[in-house]
């Protein structure tokens, strides 16, 4: 019978949008001590709108937004989207990129008519030892805002805040998870008060912020060396080294590619409580065939 069994679970899985990729590592999605969450587009919906620019000096609000724009044309991220989106929004003509690189977990460079023009984390500003108006960083990044930097030939230009959205359906997810007895904690390379305010708004107490992309994978690492069974959840290019060390790999549907191809299990819907349909799932399939 546990063919059948099988066969009829993946006609259910397609109705409720999951996408089993690996039915090895679905079967195990019942003995689930903990689910990861990365942050932007997770449990966000990963759309950043800008809301405030603080230019620095001699620059002006148009000025910073325009070098910021001219850079991230070049980025996937949704950092990016929401720059571009918004020099557009305003009028703003973006102007060329020459030399395009990216930093890996940390933002971006290029050359903006002849200038080195970064759009950086508050991170690489720190590490870089430049001096910023702190009391104006902590306000935005309190209220939930990712802050990012511009720099000019390495100094200062201003900063950007972006909002982004928190998914309704995520603090379902995570109250749905702890009537199961099953632990949620986020993983993010944004900023620890950003991290700790989406955190407090979808119900999360345990939360590693500021981890570069390769440190999420050995992130995931610990957790199972201290003995529990861990699922991970991402959309981003950066999490596909954590959905493959995972015990399970959950992507979100409306993520990247690399993603997608990494994970255990799509969720078509990009809907976090489907992370709540496919334990029942798992645990009702399983169940049947032992
Ligand atoms: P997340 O885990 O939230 O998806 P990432 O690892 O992609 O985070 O990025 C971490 C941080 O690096 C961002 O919060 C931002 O500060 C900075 N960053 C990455 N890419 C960009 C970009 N294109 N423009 C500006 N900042 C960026
Ligand atoms: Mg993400």
């Amino acid at each position: 019978a546990a063919p059948l069994v099988v066969a009829v679970s993946t006609s259910i899985s397609a109705k409720q949008g999951l996408l089993i990729r690996n039915r090895a590592n679905f079967e195990g999605a019942r003995n689930l001590d903990a689910v990861v969450f990365d942050k932007t587009g997770t449990l966000t919906h990963g759309e950043f709108g800008v809301t405030d620019i603080v230019p620095t000096g001699n620059y002006t609000d148009q000025e910073v937004l325009q070098l910021a724009a001219a850079i991230e044309q070049n980025s996937e991220h949704p950092i990016a989207a929401g720059i571009v989106n918004s020099a557009k929004e305003k009028g703003i003509p973006v102007g060329k990129v020459n030399d395009f690189e990216s930093i890996t977990g940390k933002g971006i460079q290029g050359q903006v008519e002849g200038r080195k023009v970064n759009v950086v984390s508050p991170g690489y500003v720190t590490s870089s030892k430049l001096s910023y108006n702190q009391q104006q960083f902590n306000k935005l990044s309190e209220e939930g805002k990712t802050v990012v930097f511009v720099l000019v030939e390495d100094r200062l230009a201003g900063m950007i805040a972006l909002a982004d959205i928190v998914r309704d359906t995520a603090r379902e997810a995570v109250a749905s998870l702890k009537e199961k007895g099953i632990h949620s904690i986020m993983l993010t390379g944004d900023n620890q008060k950003v991290a700790n305010w989406v955190a407090k708004q979808v119900g999360i107490d345990e939360v590693y912020a500021e981890v570069l992309p390769n440190d999420k994978a050995h992130q995931i690492q610990q957790i199972k060396d201290a003995g529990r069974r861990v699922a991970m959840t991402g959309d981003g290019v950066n999490d596909a080294p954590a959905l493959a060390t995972a015990d399970l790999g959950i992507a979100i549907g409306a993520g990247t590619d690399v993603a997608m191809e990494t994970a255990d299990v799509v969720l078509v819907r990009s809907n976090p409580n489907d992370v709540v349909s496919l334990i029942d799932l798992s645990k009702k399939t399983y169940r049947k065939l032992v």
